[in-house]
């Protein structure tokens, strides 16, 4: 929750390709909505991805995470591009993010799906499925079958070749995620649905068995289980019955996924991974777009909506959250619209004048 002295040291990582463009929109953001809310920041900015590659030869120098860690809370850009594809050390720049998501220990991964009324049209679904909907995927992201062990490729005595992994969860790493769920549907709507496997998966078995012992915890949420296989269709057939979903590393990856595609707009999509104590790695679900790096084209709301996630989720600061969330439906009221977005009767601009009339936005909404 937020600190009484409201002053924040925020850890920026502009990274690569469109990122640094996108990032200083949201600093901005941050920055107007600070002094009218009387919050003050210390902005740090480090390296990371393929910069911090040609920099450092590392994805992710040392110093990068120590300031991290010691941070209130992370808003990182995008990371990657064609040049660090195929490098001689075969170092990714994605293995930065990686190192960095294990190093802040952050096992929730929140990805929100909102289908913004003015935007309804980029949707995959058709305009009355997808009219409203507005739910949070709360994906567990550093246990599961992606990590679990043994694992590997081997040979079978007839000299068959057989692959092989890992579904582990304990109780305690299925209470913290299931806890961050019930706390983020309290803020919502009051639901909750857990996505599990639990017909056919023992791993599921016990995540269900838990994730129900604890609702007696959280008496004002409304909770429901689903099968995966049926969520999967559920979200297509009818996302708005869903508020907030908790789920597993493996079906939280598919899940979040199909359910961006409900709104059809990888520019306004934010996230937000929350550990238990330190601070929160807050980011646009949008890579670093190599293709329009440079060109002024970049969507800067995925990312000044991350800013707004971490202020509500990161800093316990809910009417500055909240001030940006209005800032930037106000803007989209307003017509103004990067190209990917664009539709006949809008105002096709840059992101530096989108940020700025996010900026116009949030001072008349004072
Ligand atoms: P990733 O880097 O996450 O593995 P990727 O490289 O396939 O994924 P992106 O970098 O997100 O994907 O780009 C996919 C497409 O979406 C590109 O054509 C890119 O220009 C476009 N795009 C992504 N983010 C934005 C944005 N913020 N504004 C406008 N266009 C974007
Ligand atoms: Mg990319």
């Amino acid at each position: 929750s937020a600190k009484s002295n409201r002053s924040y040291s925020i850890t920026l990582l502009p990274g690569d390709g469109i990122g640094p463009e996108v990032i200083s929109v949201a600093k901005d953001v941050l920055l107007r909505v600070g002094s009218l809310e009387g919050i003050k920041y210390e902005f740090r900015e480090m390296l990371l991805g393929g910069a911090a590659f040609d920099a450092t030869g590392v994805p992710l120098p040392d110093e990068t995470l120590s300031v991290a860690k010691q941070s209130d809370a992370v808003l990182l850009g995008a990371i990657g591009g064609y040049k660090w594809d195929n490098n001689e050390k075969h170092l990714k720049p994605e293995t930065g993010l990686l190192q960095l998501r294990e190093g802040l220990q952050v096992f929730a991964n929140l990805r929100p799906a909102t289908v913004f009324p003015q935007l309804v049209d980029a949707s995959t679904l058709k305009r009355e499925v997808a009219e409203g909907v507005d739910l949070m995927v709360v994906r567990e992201l550093t246990g599961g079958i992606y990590f679990g062990k043994p694992r590997g490729i081997d040979t079978n005595e007839n000299g068959e070749e057989f692959g092989y992994n890992t579904e582990i969860y304990s109780a305690h790493e299925i209470d913290r995620i299931a806890r961050v769920a019930f706390k983020i549907a309290q803020k919502r709507r009051g639901k909750l649905c857990s996505v599990d496997k639990a017909n056919v998966l023992e791993a599921s078995m016990l995540w269900r068995k838990r994730v129900l012992a604890l609702a007696q915890e959280y008496p004002d949420v409304e909770l429901s289980h689903m099968y995966v296989d049926n969520a999967s269709m559920q979200l297509i057939r009818y996302p708005k019955q869903f508020d907030t979903i908790v789920t597993n590393n493996i079906f939280g990856d598919i899940l979040s996924d199909e359910a961006s595609m409900i709104t059809g707009s990888i520019g306004m999509l934010p996230s937000a991974s929350l550990g238990d104590s330190g601070p929160g790695l807050f980011e646009p679900i949008h890579g670093s777009a190599p293709d329009i790096a440079g060109q002024d084209k970049a969507n800067p709301f995925a990312t000044v909506l991350s800013a707004a996630m971490l202020l509500r989720y990161g800093l316990g600061e809910e009417k500055a959250a909240k001030r940006i969330e209005t800032a930037v439906v106000d803007t989209l009221n307003r017509g103004f619209r990067t190209a990917d977005i664009y539709s006949a009767g809008t105002k096709l601009v840059g992101c530096k004048q989108l940020g700025e009339e996010i900026l116009k936005s949030v001072e008349s909404n004072v």
